[in-house]
Parts: C-alpha cells; structure tokens; sequence
C-alpha cells in the first residue's frame, strides 16, 4: 500500500548544489554553491526529505566512469553528513541523448524510481533546478512547485515553466514555506 508521506524536495546537482564546470568528476573541481548548507538544513527543519536527482551524461560518454561519480558522490554526501543534512537519496542518469533512455531529465525516470522506493507526496514536494529540463521533468511526474535557479545555467525567464525563479538555492526560504 502507497503511504505517500513523503513530502520530498528534488534537487539537481550540477548548477544546484555546486557550481557547473562541465562534466565534474573531481573532487578537487567541485566547489559548493553559497548558502547551499543553510538552506538544506531549513528544509530538513521543515520536514522535507532531499533527494538529488541529477543528468551525469559524461558517464556515457566516457569522460569518467560510474566509480568516479561514485567517489564524488561519497564525498559530497560526507560533507553534507559533517553539516547534520541527511539526503535521502542520490538518483542519477549515466546515459547519453542518443541512448533514449527513461531517466534523463525531462524524462521523469528518476522520480518514479524514487517514487517506487520511497512513495513521493507530489502535492507536497518540489524540484529545485538550473535547467528547463529539470522543471519539465518535475512537472512530468506531476510536482507543480518548482524553482529555477540562476546560480548554473543561462536561462530564459520568460519562458521558464518554473513556477519560482530564484537567484541561487540560498534564497529557497522564499518560496518554499
Ligand atoms: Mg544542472
Ligand atoms: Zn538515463
């Protein structure tokens, strides 16, 4: 039976929770966004659980492998653990465009995995992303609430799907109440 307690803030990495370079794979390369901390922890205090959802196409491509993502991966959720924030879960796509999976955002692959797993509150819960295809892919699964941000990508406001649109994640206390 589906309890669907669980009201969830998804969140893209790249862009997100740290700044995008480009194919980040390295430890060394991979530099937190301001304020991301704070704003975990107020949402953690909110009741939220966290779940990263996040494209990792360099995997398909070869320019770093699962381990690789894997090890970045650890260590990032070290860091988050050293700060009190407990993510719940990491869901990542490794495939290419051309692979035509279900997972890659818009496609809403990783939402219903996680939805499997964890049964999502979808009216409750909300995406935080840099780009379109990551509010598309919310809206997709059917989570209406969501933030674009400006800390990653160029974006065209005017025509975001975004319901919200934030300069970075340190200002999601403005939204998400
Ligand atoms: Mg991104
Ligand atoms: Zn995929």
């Amino acid at each position: 039976m589906r309890n669907e307690n669980m009201k969830t803030v998804f969140i893209d990495r790249d862009g997100v929770i740290n700044k995008d370079i480009g194919y980040l794979y390295k430890i060394e390369d991979f530099e937190f966004i301001e304020g991301v901390f704070t704003s975990l922890k107020y949402l953690k205090k909110k009741g939220f659980s966290l779940i990263i959802v996040t494209n990792q196409s360099g995997i398909g491509k070869g320019y770093y492998k699962e381990q690789d993502f894997n090890i970045l991966n650890n260590w990032m959720l070290d860091k988050f653990k050293e700060q009190g924030i407990d993510i719940l879960d990491v869901f990542y796509c490794p495939h290419t465009q051309e692979d035509n999976c279900n997972c890659r955002k818009p496609k809403m692959g990783m939402f219903e995995k996680a939805d499997d797993k964890y049964q999502i509150n979808k009216n409750n819960s909300w995406m935080i992303g840099d780009k379109e295809h990551d509010i598309k892919a919310a809206l997709n699964f059917g989570i209406t609430n969501t933030i674009l941000v400006e800390s990653g990508h160029e974006i065209e406001k005017k025509n975001s799907n975004a319901q919200f649109i934030s300069p970075s994640i340190k200002e999601v206390n403005n939204y998400i109440i």
